[in-house]
């Protein structure tokens, strides 16, 4: 089954190409490959993450501060990048806090949230001097604890559950019952213990969801998120230091999604940062991202080790798969799975196309990066990219399951 040529999709324009060549941080896939010794692995490009926060901070109000949420990508030289082009680290584990405190951020700047965080990790917290974002009641009491014995004080933020949601979310974190934060409803009594115990209140984190390709409903949410803020600021031990009022940025991975209109934005959180501003002008404001800063500077690469034919369709099998890369299966929060972009990384230009099916070496149905798709011609050898793989990769899959060789990472 061959046609002609055409586009291979949207996002190929992130990366240059060079011939038939995808090219990675200024060097051909198949050369990168040979450097690195194996496939599959991993390849952020720090070209792309520099020019994504020029183009975010540009788009941004100048006064507001853009942390990066480690759990998107926490590979250790990227984290070290990230630490010279944003104003904070937000962190969700203490193997996370080491990590931000190995590069030159200050702690001042650095954030832990999270629920379910161990004793171990919020002693480790506040000896490090990093904010903790407070999710319960009984974690208040652990923090305070802490302090006690240790004569140690840390910053302390409340992380609220809003009686609000963010529309259209891939995934919702707020609105209704949930495990996130401490509902709104009951924050004016964790305030005045807060008060109680004289620990160092700064402020508040709202974060209402992830994965937004909607400017209005995020528009919405951020509206909300200071209007609640200031609701609340009536019932504070201290004026309102720190606002982290989330982020839930989304980037395109399928066909029909377009980019974040981050300009409509950026105006519209600028009017509403100066009208927050007339009441709190000391509170410094945060957004918080992770896979909107580093989700399309990755990209996966694998090999086709085997091709074959099963009634009537093509598969390629590849030496990678789903234990690598488990949100490109579909397999980690889709409803309905479908194919993430990829490309045949050494035939970028090649006009013969076959429709086939990329599936991975493990025993599992589920194993896919690729579902009747329409590529150029793949031989064995031949290079899969994976593209918009630079967030929820590596380190949301499972590297375990099978015991098939692991994949590296690399920064280019
Ligand atoms: C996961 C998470 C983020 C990052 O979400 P992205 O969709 O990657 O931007 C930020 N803040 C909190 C509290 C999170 O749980």
């Amino acid at each position: 089954m061959t046609t002609k040529a055409a586009p291979q999709h949207q996002h190929a324009s992130l990366f240059p190409i060079q011939g038939n060549e995808l090219i990675i941080g200024g060097i051909k896939i198949s050369q990168l490959a040979q450097r690195i010794g194996q496939t599959p692995f991993y390849a952020y490009d720090r070209e792309l993450l520099n020019q994504r926060m020029t183009d975010l901070r540009h788009a941004m109000p100048p006064d507001l501060k853009i942390h990066y949420a480690i759990k998107a990508n926490p590979m250790p030289a990227l984290v070290q990048h990230m630490a010279s082009l944003v104003d904070g680290f937000d962190l969700a584990s203490a193997k996370e806090m080491q990590t931000a405190l190995n590069t030159p951020m200050s702690a001042q700047h650095i954030s832990l949230a999270g629920p379910g965080k161990r004793p171990e990790e919020l002693s480790q917290a506040i000896a490090a001097g990093i904010t903790l974002h407070v999710e319960s009641a009984h974690e208040l009491e652990t923090i305070a604890q802490i302090s006690q014995t240790t004569g140690l004080q840390t910053s302390i933020a409340i992380r609220i559950n809003p009686a609000f949601e963010l529309k259209a979310s891939g995934m919702k974190m707020g609105g209704g019952p949930k495990q996130f934060g401490i509902d709104e409803e009951q924050t004016p009594d964790i305030l005045k213990r807060i008060k109680e115990l004289e620990l160092n209140f700064v402020g508040f984190h709202i974060y209402s969801g992830s994965q937004n390709l909607k400017a209005d409903s995020i528009i919405d949410a951020q509206q909300k998120s200071l209007a609640l803020a200031d609701q609340l600021s009536k019932y504070c031990p201290s004026p309102i230091k720190k606002l982290n009022i989330g982020g839930g940025y989304g980037i395109p991975y399928f066909p029909g999604e377009a980019p974040l209109n981050i300009q409509q934005i950026g105006a519209a959180l600028d009017t509403e940062m100066a009208h927050f501003k007339k009441n709190h002008p000391d509170t410094e404001i945060i957004i918080e991202l992770g896979r909107y800063l580093v989700g399309e500077a990755g990209l996966y690469i694998c090999q086709v080790i085997d091709k074959k034919i099963s009634r009537g369709q093509t598969y390629l099998v590849v030496n990678g798969g789903l234990h690598h890369h488990l949100a490109a299966s579909g397999n980690f929060g889709q409803v309905i799975r479908k194919n993430y972009p990829v490309a045949i990384a050494n035939k970028m230009q090649c006009a013969e196309m076959e429709t086939v099916n990329i599936v991975g070496p493990l025993c599992t149905p589920l194993d896919i990066l690729g579902d009747k798709m329409h590529l150029p011609k793949a031989e064995i050898g031949d290079f899969v990219a994976v593209y918009q793989s630079g967030a929820y990769g590596y380190s949301a899959s499972p590297h375990q399951f099978l015991s098939q060789p692991d994949c590296v990472e690399a920064l280019i």
